[in-house]
């Protein structure tokens, strides 16, 4: 069944009822499917970029595809329960046409894969995160050629204004409710100057603003030869002519160091936009998570970051009804969202993930009702204060990165990350783009400062009062 995949020796197993029949045909399209983080989403982005350097066409759903790809998530139940209705849809068109290669990438795809291949008969290939090898050797060898001298940066061939760029792989801390250090590995880095390189590529081709990915972004280059870190890199990048922003996600409280506030606070191009997730607000819960600070600990890093870079936007995840959470300290995390004000909160229900510290060693013991309850709870409470905290924009002037146009309105973001929709009122710049008239500017990939004029929990609305030259 290997050789008749075309699949080299380093490629791994494939299973598919499918698999028997086909007859070997030159791919000509993929269609990718993602669910989960944005490590996920640039993973999907880089396999499709290594693939269109083949020659194949990115098309629109499975059906038109020769090449199908589900990039997996675990992270929750609702995810994994997502891919599994997403691999049966491939079902039936696998039985049509065997020829189609179906890989399964991602977090799904641990170190045994032959549990996933009974389930999933019809996938031919089962690569973990970032593994994209083993599909580009059959890909290779369908077409005849040596991918290896066919692929060169795997940066988005053709990216819109905003683009991810994985910069760490992997995570060395063992949350116990966390699956991610088992199907990502150890931390990795990527050296600066290949993500410089990266950088300057993307900007070429469009791109006005980077978010640098990692599991945690903050621990950057502890691993590398000469230990630069995340201020190093945000320093390194900043002189990158045509790039506008730089963010990075996600920090983990123990990493976030003084020098990464301060380059914050001095490099004009780093947004003051900082996502720390606590997870919870009590210290005994904390301690079962393995996150490594105390309630305290998180608070006084939160007024560190707040007095080192001024009107920073702040956002946290969140899980509730994690192993033993009682009343009282699920109270506790109440109190830290209402007492730092977070812009943003991502809330989830604590779910037992096979394989982690917590699911081998803890009792999920907290009922599913009273899950239900905190998070809608919470949910409520940062609805209040998201409510408030956009409110107090009202009526100011605000620097948005135009992204696209969405039902007749543009649609970009604050340096803070805040969605705003604009209306465009200002009369065309000069120079103008080509096809611009005085009423049809295209705005995308434009830094225009918007008024703005109304506010909800989730985004910001408002007129355009300037925009930039270029
Ligand atoms: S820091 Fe914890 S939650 Fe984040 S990826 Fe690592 S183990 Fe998972």
């Amino acid at each position: 069944m290997v050789q008749q995949l075309g699949l080299s020796r380093r490629a791994q197993p494939v299973q598919g009822d499918g698999a028997d029949n086909h007859v070997s045909k030159k791919p000509r399209s993929f269609f990718i499917w993602t669910v989960g983080c944005q490590m996920n989403k640039a993973d999907s982005e880089r396999l499709g970029s290594a693939l269109e350097q083949l020659g194949l066409t990115p098309v629109g759903t499975p059906g038109e595809a020769d090449v199908v790809v589900f990039n997996s998530c675990v992270v929750r139940q609702s995810a994994e329960d997502k891919v599994a209705s997403a691999l049966g849809t491939v079902k039936p068109l696998k039985r049509e046409r065997p020829e189609t290669v179906v890989a399964l990438m991602g977090c799904m795809v641990g170190p045994q894969t032959r549990e996933l291949a009974r389930r999933f008969p019809y996938v031919d290939l089962f690569m973990r995160p970032q593994e994209y090898r083993p599909l580009l050797d059959v890909i290779g060898e369908r077409l005849g050629v040596d991918w290896e001298g066919c692929v060169g940066s795997l940066a988005p061939s053709h990216p819109g204004v905003t683009a991810y760029v994985p910069v760490i792989h992997g995570c060395d801390l063992f949350c116990t409710f966390c699956i991610i250090p088992y199907r990502r590995g150890r931390q990795a880095s990527r050296p600066v100057d290949e993500l410089v390189r990266e950088v300057e590529r993307l900007v070429a081709r469009g791109v006005r603003e980077v978010t640098l990915l990692g599991q945690t972004v903050d621990a950057y280059g502890a691993d590398l030869p000469d230990g630069p870190d995340l201020a190093d890199l945000l320093r390194a990048l900043h002189p990158v002519a045509d790039l506008e922003r730089i963010r990075f996600l996600t920090s983990h409280p123990i990493f976030m160091s003084e020098r990464i506030i301060q380059a914050v606070a001095e490099l004009d191009k780093v947004c003051e936009h900082i996502n720390l997730p606590v997870q919870a607000g009590n210290d005994a819960v904390l301690d079962a998570m393995h996150r490594g600070y105390t309630r305290g600990e998180y608070l006084r890093l939160i007024e560190r970051i707040r007095r080192g870079i001024p009107d920073v936007a702040l956002s946290t995840d969140v899980i509730v009804g994690f192993c033993g959470e009682t009343d009282e300290q699920f109270r506790q995390t109440a109190s830290l969202l209402q007492e730092v004000a977070f812009d943003k909160v991502h809330l989830a229900r604590y779910s037992t993930r096979p394989g982690t510290i917590a699911a081998r060693k803890m009792e999920d013991d907290v009922p599913e009702t009273v899950k239900e309850q905190r998070l809608k709870a919470l949910e409520e409470l940062q609805t209040g204060i998201a409510t408030r905290n956009n409110a107090r924009l009202k009526g100011t002037v605000v620097e948005v990165l135009v992204e696209a146009r969405d039902d007749g309105k543009w649609r970009g973001r604050t340096r803070t990350d805040k969605l705003v929709f604009v209306e465009d009122l200002t009369p065309a710049p000069f120079p103008r783009r080509e096809g611009e008239t005085a009423g049809k500017t295209d705005l995308t990939g434009r830094t225009v400062s918007v008024e703005v004029t109304h506010t909800s929990p989730w985004s910001l609305r408002g007129r355009t009062v300037r925009r930039d030259q270029r």
